[in-house]
């Protein structure tokens, strides 16, 4: 029974792991806004190293490359994602300045005041905000700079469905001045801080899942996972269009002192 129990929740992991491969992102960001939160980084040179936590397939990874010198290494839990970020570097002949590697964030392989910058896009909820950073600094050199997009409210108060909704997915939620502070007061001199265009959530990330998840449906048709999942990210996506005045992504930026 066991073993039939581990199959079942293997092939939810592969569904889960098939549903987020068709879709473009697996959270809210754009080409655009990696470019402009880079903008504010003025430290790098060709033999800089640079470290993106949650990388995924290597999307924003392949953006910064373009845009930044220096070499890139990608972390991620989950091999299969591991896999296509590196045939992603090869094919843009990326290889030999940005590679990826297999690792969790809460145990990061890397050496002390290894890094000229950290970056996380849409990840560093997985350990939390203020535990991501407080435990990554010490692999930043003195005067590196950390760039994390991070869900957050716009407003002290907002209606009690978007709240409890957001409180169970992520109760470390909180305000851009309330997360400005804990940079702060975790060791960086807070840069900048800019809240996500709506098309970072619309055009980037719901809009393109309204196809994938038809697709979806009709190749799992009758699955309670398939269905339950994509039901799931309806709703998340209906609540995104009727709560946006209340919350986002922002991006935060910081120098370590
Ligand atoms: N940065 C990408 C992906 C964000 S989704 C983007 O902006 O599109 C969050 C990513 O964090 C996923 O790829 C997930 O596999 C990864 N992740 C989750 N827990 C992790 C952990 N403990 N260590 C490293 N990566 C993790």
């Amino acid at each position: 029974m066991g073993d039939g129990n581990k199959s079942i929740h293997e092939f939810d992991f592969k569904l889960i792991c098939e549903y987020f491969s068709i879709i473009e992102r697996q959270g809210p960001g754009s080409p655009e806004v990696t470019i402009k939160a880079l903008s504010f980084i003025d430290n790098l040179a060709d033999e800089s190293k640079i470290a993106d936590i949650g990388c995924r397939t290597g999307g924003q990874t392949m953006v910064l490359a373009n845009h930044a010198s220096g070499h890139i290494t990608g972390i991620d839990l989950f091999p299969v994602f591991i896999d296509r970020f590196n045939d992603n570097s090869r094919k843009l002949n990326l290889q030999d300045r940005v590679n990826g590697v297999v690792g969790s964030m809460d145990n990061l392989p890397f050496q002390n005041e290894e890094f000229d910058l950290i970056w996380s896009e849409g990840a560093i909820y997985n350990i939390g905000f203020e535990r991501g950073l407080n435990e990554w600094r010490k692999f930043l050199k003195k005067g590196a700079f950390l760039a994390v997009s991070e869900a957050s409210w716009f407003t002290e108060k907002r209606p009690a469905e978007i709240d409890e909704f957001w409180k169970d997915a992520y109760p470390e939620i909180n305000t851009i001045s309330h997360k400005v502070a804990q940079m702060q007061k975790a060791g960086y001199i807070p840069i900048a801080t800019f809240v996500l265009p709506e098309n970072c959530w619309t055009e980037h990330f719901y809009v393109p899942q309204v196809s994938a998840q038809e697709k979806f449906l009709q190749k799992y048709a009758g699955n309670k996972t398939a269905e339950e999942l994509v039901e799931n990210q309806r709703h998340e996506a209906e609540l995104y269009y009727t709560y946006k005045e209340y919350y986002g992504y922002a991006f935060y930026i910081g120098k370590k002192i």
